[in-house]
């Protein structure tokens, strides 16, 4: 297994001996495999398909791999789109489903750029651009995990296997193929990728492929923000975000992605923001086994709080008022996460009017809270109130009251929202009219105060 000389002789594990079925496939990559078939072409399933099928469990999307070239695949399908320069691959695409479809391409280790080979690499080691086509042997010997370079064959229903990941996968245990150091430096995606995996499917690292993670975390700086961004959505909401947020932590990781909210985990030996933070993933996971839509906003907005919160601490010493330190710290903080982890505008804007809702949230007399109904950002707004609750008794009492707040009908929304002397008059008629009536429903006013 450290040896990366490909072998040729794969173990075939025949149909009758593994449990992948053609009915547990999507129609689409079924589709796209026979088609490439039957031009004539080599077509596997592979990667996080296969794994999770011999796993048992439903896959997220399905990847091809075929010795047609792009442009090949190109030809054989209408709805076909040829993208990525550091690999170029070309997508199938259906309605919303896209089936992913890669040639088989060659070790990176055995080209170098400078014979004109097609694999592009940094002066570190890592790679740029891979696009040099192989064979599948040489295509199983370049992925990352033995898990993952298992083939699942269109021409035989067999199951393809050059570099022990059948072993493996009995065995639970996720191992780098190839020496781990190496394979980290050429990418180090790599070891988000090991801690995604071992979360995700709750398989064991392999000591080897365990033991550099502590101290390569520094060589995710490397890594282009955008690219991190990407690998921060797989992480987070993949359905395991809190053992992933564990491990990432343990690993040392974290704190190459998210460095201003590790400081802060750090400093803070109460349990606060961790708290706030491990509830905002506990909540993701569980809209996701309900179905229920999830935006990396909120995500964001949950991991970025602690430092924003200290960075509002920081400015209010300088005098500036309430409105004012937010935005300030707002913009502080956006920036230097950007640096790490790119984070679009679709997503930093409705993360901050998130975190802009929050004092906001805090103003419950008057017009203002039934014109905060009608905020678009609202109901975000006011989960994340929800899950300060548990930590802020302030932020606990207003979530009181915008919970009893919303299950009012409309009368009761404008009574609720009356100042609190105004309330007591009201009061006051309505005992004399109707002695034997309470008023124990109407709400206490809280005073609306400077929040966060
Ligand atoms: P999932 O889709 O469930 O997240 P996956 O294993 O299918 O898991 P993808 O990102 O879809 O992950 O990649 C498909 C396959 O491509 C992987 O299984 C692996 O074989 C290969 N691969 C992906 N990223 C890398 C990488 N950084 N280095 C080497 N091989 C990779
Ligand atoms: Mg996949």
């Amino acid at each position: 297994m450290e040896s990366r000389t490909p072998i040729s002789l794969p173990i075939l594990i025949p149909r009758p001996e593994h449990n992948i079925s053609r009915a547990n496939i999507s129609a689409n990559a079924v589709k796209v495999l026979y088609r490439l078939h039957d031009a004539g072409h080599r077509a596997c399933l592979v990667g996080g398909g296969v794994r999770d099928l011999l796993l048992g469990r439903e896959p997220k999307d399905f990847d091809v791999a075929t010795d047609a070239q792009p442009e090949q695949v190109y030809q054989l399908f209408r709805n076909c789109r040829l993208i990525g320069r550091r690999f170029r691959l070309a997508h199938v695409r259906f309605g919303q489903d896209i089936v992913e479809v890669a040639t088989f391409r060659a070790c990176s280790e055995e080209s170098d750029a400078s014979k004109g080979s097609g694999v592009e690499r940094a002066a570190d080691g890592r790679i740029l651009s891979d696009n040099v086509y192989g064979s599948i042997e040489e295509d199983a010997w370049r992925r990352d995990f033995t898990i993952n370079a298992l083939y699942y064959d269109i021409a035989n229903f067999a199951v393809l296997d050059y570099v022990g990941g059948m072993a493996d996968l009995k065995a639970g245990l996720i191992r780098l193929i190839g020496d781990p150091v190496q394979r980290y430096h050429e990418d180090p995606v790599r070891m988000l990728r090991a801690a995604r995996f071992a979360a995700k499917l709750g398989l064991r690292l392999d000591p080897a492929t365990e033991a550099p993670l502590h101290r390569l975390g520094h060589l995710l700086e490397q890594i282009p923000p955008a690219r991190l961004f990407d690998e921060i959505l797989k992480l987070f909401m993949g359905g395991s975000a809190i053992q992933t947020f564990e491990l990432l932590r343990h690993y040392r990781l974290f704190g190459w992605l998210f460095p201003a909210t590790e400081r802060c985990l750090n400093r803070q030996q109460q349990h606060y923001p961790k708290t706030l933070l491990i509830r905002a993933l506990a909540n993701t996971d569980q809209r996701l086994t309900e179905d229920k839509p999830i935006h990396p906003a909120f995500l964001f907005a949950a991991l970025l709080w602690e430092p924003l919160r200290e960075q509002m601490q920081r400015l209010q010493a300088d005098g500036l008022d309430q409105h004012e330190t937010l935005q300030e710290a707002a913009d502080i903080v956006t920036r230097e996460q950007s640096r790490r982890v790119a984070l679009p505008r679709r997503y930093s804007l409705p993360m901050r009017e998130i975190w802009e809702l929050q004092p906001r949230l805090a103003q419950i007399t008057g017009k203002r809270p039934l014109r905060l109904l009608t905020h678009p950002r609202f109901r975000a707004a006011y989960d994340f109130l929800i899950l300060r609750a548990d930590t802020d008794a302030q932020a606990a009492e207003l979530a009181k009251w915008w919970t009893r707040f919303l299950q009012m009908d409309d009368t009761g929304r404008v009574e609720a929202t009356q100042p609190a002397t105004k309330i007591k008059a009201k009061k006051g008629k309505l005992r004399r009219r109707r002695k034997s009536r309470s008023a124990s429903q109407d709400q206490p006013a809280i005073p609306p105060g400077p929040d966060a």
